[in-house]
């Protein structure tokens, strides 16, 4: 940021303070526990982590949110949800972002809107799971780059035990990129289903 009053610091806490920063970290762990999609990876030296950190997406001003703007890839919306997918071609058959309409973090959403995910999070694992081909939706919530809430659904492929867990979304820039035309029948399909448990499909268009 240009903003000389923005000045970061070593974050520092107890948990901080134990960290080799500029380490070379071994990651044979994660070959151990995930030797079913990794043989070897080589980590990053461990860097410093910075405080205060760079303001996420819409944090500081709210109307400048790409989240609130009315986006051509929504799929879906009713009243207070939205989910937007399909911005290019991955190697899944899936990748959805799950957001409310409106600029809502997860710190003040209102109860009333936050009600509504549950019931929507299982509209949308039966969507993704009428894809041919997939066998199970998974859920994440990271929202490292929007301060807007939004969780991802990610459809993982029937039979492939090699993307079980977080690892499924790595697949997606791993496995050869859907053409187009799978990529929009697949978008309709899940637009479709859950447009016939209300709401609306491709809103914007
Ligand atoms: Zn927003």
């Amino acid at each position: 940021m240009s903003d000389a009053s923005f000045e970061q610091h070593p974050a520092d806490s107890a948990y901080h303070r134990r960290l080799p920063i500029g380490e070379r970290l071994d990651a044979s762990s994660l070959a151990e526990g995930l030797p079913w999609a990794i043989e070897e990876l080589t980590m990053r030296p461990l860097e410093p982590m910075l405080v205060p950190e760079v303001p996420r997406g819409g944090e500081v001003d709210p109307t400048e949110c790409r989240t609130c703007q009315t986006n051509p890839h929504t799929i879906w919306q009713d009243e207070h949800w939205k989910v937007t997918a399909g911005w290019e071609p991955g190697g899944l058959p899936f990748i959805g972002a799950i957001a409310p309409r409106e600029h809502w973090l997860l710190e003040d959403a209102p109860h009333e809107v936050l009600a509504g995910y549950g019931p929507l999070m299982q509209r949308i694992s039966q969507a993704v799971k009428s894809i041919p081909g997939v066998a199970r939706c998974h859920f994440a919530r990271w929202n490292d780059g929007s301060a807007h809430l939004h969780m991802w659904a990610l459809a993982r492929p029937a039979g492939m035990m090699q993307g079980r867990g977080a690892i499924l979304e790595f697949w997606n820039d791993i496995l050869p990129a859907l053409d187009e035309d799978m990529m929009r029948e697949h978008l309709d399909i899940v637009a479709n289903a859950l447009a016939a448990g209300g709401g609306t499909a491709y809103p914007n268009r």
